[in-house]
């Protein structure tokens, strides 16, 4: 008998290239001659052991016994990846400039031997936060790294127990960290927590749609007659908050699953999966997988076997959810299509607006992309005919959208008595005396996390920074720590001033724990909770305050910009947003952007029930486009401005941007390869028509080669290929492949 024939596989690692291997003949299964494609394996690589996607027959010109053999081959019921996904692969690594193998693992179902439904969790110990509270220059016997510093910070801000994976994600620490020591030194505690995000049970009757509505019934016989024609057809959605676009989604989920064909329903947040979740399977009942990444590897193995067999027919989850291997699909849902959280940090960097937009069109799809407030890509889009534009123009039931009042924060400030500003407006403090005394419920957001903004030397007006970010350090009354919200490092609050020894220092600025104060002052009787990153890290802390929410038992929730996501309580009566600006003042291009939408998001909360809402927003620049157009719930105008301004500067949605990332252990070395890779991308690119800009200083990186030199890529979207053509060859070049970091614009 021959042995069977060599195999070529990617392997999940930076390498810019495929390899060939021997099959070893126990490896192939009855009925089988060979590997087949889309097979997941693992296969030596210099001295590690890597996984590998299967492509196809291998070749290798010479005598084949030179090559290595596969090591083993997971007992998958079917090739993990199907020929669909294996193309979505090859486009997402040609897209995002990374490795096939690393584009492949994404979307392979996760590997690892956790068995339980559990998930391995850490929690801070008191020895923990003491040796926190040491400065971080005191010749402690256990000296903490710049990583255990963080980890432990990130803890000692939190509310209860963290799964592992959030850890290491939010830190961006490397994969094969390890939590051991620190458990060791009794800093913190691992075990296993139940997720708390285990599925809702079966709903045992089936719930009936509501009827549509003049509006929804035409946009959803659109997306019927586009599903009936069986081509690809892209459209966007835009309609008001409240105007019930999930409605029409889950039409559309109908009619797919009616073709005997399957959907994908995308939302941007987990906590927005919850009530997809609850609804989808009370209309579809057991047919629906879920995805997201608080779920444990098992049950994200177990979601990705169901869709692969074609058990489940509707996958739902956050971004990742693009890459479930469904059968025949019909469908392709982005709900908040504008939402940053579908673009990923780390390889590969898809966007998933672009990567379901590829993948509906190589599958003779529908893609709906929905919104109240669309991405200027989307809107591009619709101008120019790629999509077609469906409106949903009133709320359903004809409630009227919540009005929205600005109040102008200069002369409140002015006006002040004591040493500080007001935090609350006179007309926000009496909305929410009022909601409350009516026994409605209120939300109140400030997109700045902690209890101070800065600290500030009263003596030189000094404010105090992070080392290695230069950002200031915010100060966190949960964990006692001046935190910098760049690196994550915390550490015990200065006593006099870095620059000139003066020992009066004023914490200055608010964030969600001191609004949270002052909402409870001026409220004393209401439960007041608040909702941001820090108390929703811990396993089933998100659920549990949204649940808490929705039945009544929380009265007004003070959060970032997560509560202004897509959430549907029919309580609440007013929404009021502390500081409209704090994101104006960011030198990103998307800055007002993301302003008008997260007050018109924001907005688009209050009001959604039986009785009317009303929104209330401080604000120091009242006049701004982005500004006053969210105050008149105006998408046009600003689009209109928007989209002027981007045209004449030259910036998306009229060009791509390409961010080039160098990474070097010195600031010297940092700068000279930054030069030396600006003058290579110049020779070859500007000729071409793409502007080179930089290198210029970039945040630190975490772990030890931390500066950063980036340049960036703008070129006419046309000219994008040639720019991805020219990356993917200079990370050919395995060392520049190492210290370089690709980050494609949407
Ligand atoms: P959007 O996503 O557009 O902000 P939702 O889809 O959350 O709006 O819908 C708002 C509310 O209206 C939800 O509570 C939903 O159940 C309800 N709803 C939607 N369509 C209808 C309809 N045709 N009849 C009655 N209620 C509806
Ligand atoms: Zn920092």
């Amino acid at each position: 008998m021959s042995d069977p024939p060599l195999v070529e596989v990617a392997v999940a690692r930076p390498a810019p290239r495929t390899f060939t291997y021997r099959t070893p003949p126990e490896m192939v299964a009855p009925g089988e001659t060979t590997l087949p494609p889309g097979a997941r394996v693992e296969a030596p690589l210099g001295r590690s052991r890597v996984r590998g996607v299967v492509l196809g027959p291998g070749t290798f010109s010479g005598d084949a016994g030179a090559l290595k053999p596969l090591l083993s081959r997971p007992e998958d019921p079917l090739p993990a990846l199907p020929a669909d996904l294996l193309s979505l692969g090859r486009w997402v690594a040609a897209e995002t400039v990374c490795s096939l193998g690393l584009a492949l693992d994404a979307m392979a179902p996760p590997a690892g031997s956790a068995s339980a439904r559990k998930l391995l969790c850490a929690r801070i110990t008191a020895e923990g936060i003491a040796r926190l509270a040491e400065p971080d220059a005191t010749p402690a016997a256990a000296r903490l790294s710049g990583d255990d510093r963080r980890i432990l910070t990130l803890l000692a801000l939190s509310e209860g127990a963290v799964p592992l994976v959030r850890i290491r994600g939010e830190l961006e620490l490397p994969r094969g960290r390890s939590f051991s020591r620190l458990a060791r030194e009794s800093f913190l505690d691992i075990r296993r927590e139940s997720a708390g995000l285990a599925p809702p049970p079966a709903p045992k009757q089936r719930s009936a749609p509501p009827e549509l509505n003049r509006e929804q019934r035409t946009a959803a016989d659109a997306l019927r007659a586009a599903l009936a024609s069986r081509e690809f057809g892209g459209f966007l959605l835009h309609g008001v908050t409240g105007s019930g676009k999930t409605e029409v989604y889950l039409d559309a989920v109908a009619a797919a699953l009616d073709q005997g064909r399957s959907a994908l329903l995308l939302v941007p947040e987990i906590a927005l999966t919850l009530e997809m979740e609850r609804l989808v399977r009370s209309r579809f009942g057991t047919r629906v997988a879920v995805f997201h990444s608080g779920l444990t590897a098992k049950q994200r193995r177990e979601a990705f076997w169901r869709v692969r067999k074609g058990e489940a027919r509707v996958a739902l989850g956050a971004r990742s959810a693009v890459f479930a291997p469904v059968r025949q699909l019909g469908l392709v849902v982005l709900d908040e299509e504008h939402d940053a959280a579908y673009g990923q940090d780390e390889a590969p960097r898809y966007h998933a607006r672009r990567a379901a937009w590829f993948r509906a069109r190589a599958a003779g799809a529908v893609l709906v992309l929905g919104s109240a407030t669309p991405s200027l890509e989307a809107t591009r889009a619709a101008q120019t005919g790629a999509l077609r534009r469906l409106r949903l123009t009133r709320r359903v039931g004809g409630r009227p959208l919540a009005a929205v009042e600005l109040v102008d924060m200069r002369p409140v400030l002015r006006e002040r008595r004591g040493p500080r500003p007001a935090v609350l407006s006179p007309l926000l403090a009496a909305g929410l005396r009022e909601a409350i005394a009516a026994g409605r419920q209120a939300l109140v957001l400030l997109n700045r996390r902690g209890y101070r903004a800065r600290i500030v030397c009263l003596r030189c007006g000094e404010v105090a920074s992070c080392e290695r970010c230069a950002l200031a350090l915010s100060l966190h009354r949960r964990g006692r720590l001046a935190v910098c919200h760049g690196c994550g490092r915390g550490t015990p609050p200065p006593g006099f001033c870095p620059g000139c020894g003066g020992d009066v220092l004023r914490a200055e600025g608010v964030g969600t724990e001191r609004l949270q104060e002052a909402v409870a002052e001026i409220l004393p009787d209401a439960r007041v909770e608040r909702f941001d990153r820090d108390t929703t890290r811990a396993a089933g802390e998100r659920a549990r305050l949204l649940r808490a929410f929705r039945r009544g038992e929380i009265e007004v929730l003070v959060g970032t910009q997560m509560i202004a996501k897509g959430l549907d309580f029919p309580g609440v009566a007013l929404v009021g947003v502390v500081a409209a600006d704090a994101g104006l003042g960011f030198p990103d291009f998307r800055a007002a952007e993301r302003t008008f939408q997260l007050l018109t998001q924001v907005a688009g909360r209050a009001g959604r029930g039986e009785v009317g809402g009303r929104s209330v927003v401080q604000t120091l620049n009242p006049e701004h486009y982005a500004v006053r157009a969210a105050s008149d719930q105006d998408y046009a105008a600003f689009a209109q401005t928007e989209m002027e301004l981007r045209e004449r500067l030259g910036y998306p949605p009229f060009a791509r941007l390409t961010f080039v990332t160098t990474t070097a252990p010195t600031p010297p070395l940092a700068e000279r390869e930054g030069r030396e890779l600006a003058e290579f991308l110049l020779e070859r690119l500007a000729p071409r028509g793409v502007e080179v800009l930089g290198p210029a200083p970039a945040p630190p990186g975490p772990g030890k080669a931390i500066h950063r030199r980036q340049i960036l890529l703008r070129a006419p979207p046309a000219r994008q290929r040639i720019v991805r053509r020219w990356l993917h060859r200079l990370l050919g070049d395995p060392v520049l492949a190492r210290r370089t970091a690709i980050h494609a614009d949407p």
